[in-house]
């Protein structure tokens, strides 16, 4: 699943939380505004640093994601496929800069050139024409007759006017659809996925898992496509392999290929589904297995290529195991059926595979404020017996991407999905540190409920004072704080006679008992909770100078730090009301909630701390300006947050399950109190919140035995530049290949 640890990698039902700008704009929602953010994935330092044996592999890696990533255009609509041909024979054949004078001679506006070029890179970003985070459709913001215009005027229509015409009849006019059932992806009538043929429903989806139940066969790799014989139903199962029958490596294979009379229905299961682009995938997993850090990776590419050859999830099953045990990877990946988000009926893995690697320059310094964790912890607002008696360093590893394929990039993960493995054998937690950076850095513009003074400094020092935060968040916040714990036998890890409550002075009365845990004592709050207790330990400890000297900063540099770190999490905090639901009282993000916490803690602490201000935009519209007075962040806040953090502590430590809720959600309830209206503010937040930005990536080439690594500039023009150069050898047979696979569906409509 995806770890959502940052707003951008929540996955939102659709239509949710926007409701006010529905009734405003009815068709904004459906088209990528034109000064979408698009930022460039920097992952150069930590490639860098990379041997050359590993970035070897991390290259092949990449070659196996990007081919499987293609996947993705034909599990999203029967149209995206041929859009995306559409698009990469115009810019192949001409790079954005020139295919502009085309645009003039088509009569398309500046706006409308841009308008097209947005579209073009929304379509890359998601591959596919419905947006990865919400499953909305967007279609492009020009006319259709400018579109057909700037087709026929390009380059690649004169060079073969009878190919780009046929590509433009076969997808205009879905490309354009806004009827009802095209707005979204779903089943059956409520919208469209290309999972299922255009005929099936959910009963046929349901009839299918049944059959695929009964031959425990997994949906993971699987597409379902439904057609009527003599009045008989007739299901064809495909499965994504590279092999098309028999298949020679099957080995131990549960694949049960052939007909099956199954009640009153037949069901046919057919290799081949994506065959020449899993072929591809599994010809660099074999490239990438002679440059393996160790065993582990060596078997587990192994069977990834086995379960990609014959379409076993069983040998998915069986990598992922391996994938596991490889601990601490310098180059950690992950590929495959992967996600079940995308599937209407939820059992249906979206093609993904990424590349990330260990940023070693910030790993260094992370590992320096382990080593000074026994220096650090006592500064802590707790008495010694609340702390651990001995500091573990918790399981974290941040990771800069070099490759993400697939429809969008989260800022976390936490995988493998298969719940019989995370149950047994384990997961792992994966943080993107370069995507989460780039989150966070927004253009000046974009920068909502700032001064306009706070926005320079924040864009000057947001990069080191964030990673200041994560690196106490993650570290001495999750690492930090003891549990009182009772074992099964009777004995206690603590003193019972001598810990006492620091805010009462009485001996502790309640700690963990057998069994009890941290998650299931504090259960729907846990999470959030400890979230809020990591944020606040990295707010108190950057006061700290010793960890702004471990992050290289000194002087006057190290008091901006501190301030914009400040002041991000009384932002965050504002930002935070986007993901509460009013109509439940509930809160859909953790992280967020906790920061609407911290937001409430130092605003409770008066003495003008914290400003919080509702106006009128200079558009006429509802906005608010958040302010933080620096002067007071030492004495004011530090102690607010000092006796916050402490609360959190003692309830935690103490197993106080009513003590803790009752704090917590006292300052998680959205009010309209006196002071604040934080029911409005959430209305001026939905109304003021950024499109998704997108990601342009870099790609690897193999040079005199040497990886080159090629970054893009943080544009439509560069998003659409990377992959124009992303399949140099075979760009035409993969696009060829690609139209062949979309032509048969039974849902294709050319
Ligand atoms: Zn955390």
């Amino acid at each position: 699943m995806l770890l959502i640890i940052s707003w951008i990698s929540l996955k939102e039902k659709p239509g949710e939380g926007s409701s006010c700008l529905k009734t405003e704009m009815v068709d904004s929602q459906y088209y990528l505004p034109n000064d979408i953010g698009i930022s460039a994935l920097d992952c150069r330092e930590a490639f860098r640093l990379l041997s050359p044996k590993e970035q070897m592999y991390a290259h092949y890696l990449s070659r196996a994601s990007w081919y499987g990533g293609l996947i993705v255009l034909i599990q999203t609509s029967p149209e995206s496929a041929n859009i995306y041909v559409l698009l990469q024979k115009m810019f192949r054949a001409q790079a954005p800069q020139q295919l502009e004078a085309a645009a003039t001679a088509a009569g398309l506006s500046a706006e409308e050139y841009q308008a097209f070029l947005v579209y073009a890179a929304g379509l890359y970003a998601n591959m596919g024409n419905y947006k990865s985070f919400g499953d909305t459709k967007f279609i492009p913001n020009l006319p259709k007759e400018k579109f057909k215009a700037l087709v026929w005027e390009s380059l690649a229509f004169k060079q073969s006017p009878g190919d780009m015409e046929a590509l433009w009849g076969c997808c205009s006019e879905s490309l354009y659809s806004l009827e009802d059932k095209q707005k979204q992806l779903g089943l059956g009538e409520k919208g469209i996925s290309a999972y299922f043929s255009g005929n099936c429903c959910l009963e046929d989806a349901e009839f299918a898992q049944k059959f695929l139940d009964s031959k425990n066969l997994s949906a993971y790799n699987t597409r379902l496509f439904k057609t009527e014989i003599d009045g008989k139903r007739c299901y064809e199962v495909r499965l994504a392999s590279a092999e098309k029958d028999n298949c020679a490596v099957e080995g131990k294979s549960e694949v049960c290929c052939g007909k099956h009379e199954f009640e009153d229905a037949v069901f046919s299961v057919k290799r081949g589904d994506y065959a020449f682009l899993m072929e591809k995938v599994c010809q660099n997993l074999e490239k990438a297995k002679d440059y393996a850090a160790n065993d582990n990776q060596k078997r587990m590419l192994e069977e990834y290529s086995r379960s990609f050859t014959c379409g076993s999830v069983e040998a998915h099953k069986e990598g992922s195991r391996y994938w596991i045990k490889d601990k601490g990877p310098i180059v950690e990946s992950y590929i495959g059926f992967i996600e079940s988000y995308r599937d209407p009926f939820g059992s249906r893995g979206e093609f993904e595979g990424f590349v990330a690697v260990v940023n070693k320059a910030m790993s260094a310094r992370f590992a320096q404020l382990v080593s000074s964790a026994e220096d650090l912890l006592p500064e802590l607002p707790w008495p010694p017996a609340f702390e651990k008696d001995r500091f573990l360093k918790p399981d974290f590893t941040s990771l800069d991407v070099l490759t993400f394929a697939g429809s969008g990039i989260p800022a976390g993960i936490n995988i493998p999905n298969y719940d019989d493995i995370r149950q047994t054998e384990g997961f792992k937690n994966v943080s993107l540190g370069n995507v989460l950076a780039v989150a966070y850095a927004t253009q000046k513009d974009k920068l909502t409920f700032l001064e306009e003074n706070d926005k320079d400094l924040y864009i000057k020092w947001k990069g080191p004072s964030f990673e200041v935060q994560v690196g106490l968040h993650e570290l001495l916040g999750h690492g930090s704080g003891k549990l009182f714990v009772q074992d099964d036998k009777g004995k206690f890890n603590f003193d019972q006679t001598a810990v006492r409550n620091p805010e009462t002075g009485e001996l502790i009365s309640s700690w963990y008992k057998g069994s009890e845990t941290w998650d299931s004592k504090f259960s729907t709050i846990a999470s959030s909770y400890e979230e809020c207790r990591a944020e606040c330990v990295g707010l108190y400890l950057c006061l700290n100078k010793e960890v702004l000297r471990i992050f290289g900063n000194e002087g006057g540099d190290a008091e901006e730090v501190v301030y914009v770190n400040w002041l991000n999490m009384v932002r965050a905090g504002l930002l935070g009301l986007e993901f509460y639901t009013p109509e439940s009282k509930s809160w859909r993000q953790a992280h967020m909630q906790a920061r609407f916490v911290i937001l409430r803690v130092l605003l409770e602490a008066g003495e003008g701390l914290v400003g919080l201000k509702e106006c009128m935009g200079a558009d006429g519209r509802s906005d608010a300006v958040i302010t933080l007075d620096r002067s007071k962040i030492y004495t004011v806040g530090k102690s607010a947050i000092q006796r916050f953090l402490c609360k959190l502590q003692v309830h935690k430590s103490t197993a106080d399950v009513e003590g803790g809720r009752a704090l917590y959600e006292g300052y998680s309830a959205v009010t309209a109190d006196g002071t604040h209206n934080f029911l409005r503010l959430r209305e001026t937040v939905l109304l003021r919140k950024e499109a998704r930005k997108m990601f342009v990536q870099a790609n690897t080439y193999i040079k005199d035995d040497a990886v080159e690594l090629v970054e893009y500039e943080g544009s439509a023009a560069g998003l659409i530049q990377s992959f124009v150069e992303r399949f140099p050898d075979d760009a035409e047979k993969v696009e060829a290949q690609l139209l062949e696979m979309t032509c048969m569906d039974s849902s294709c409509w050319c």
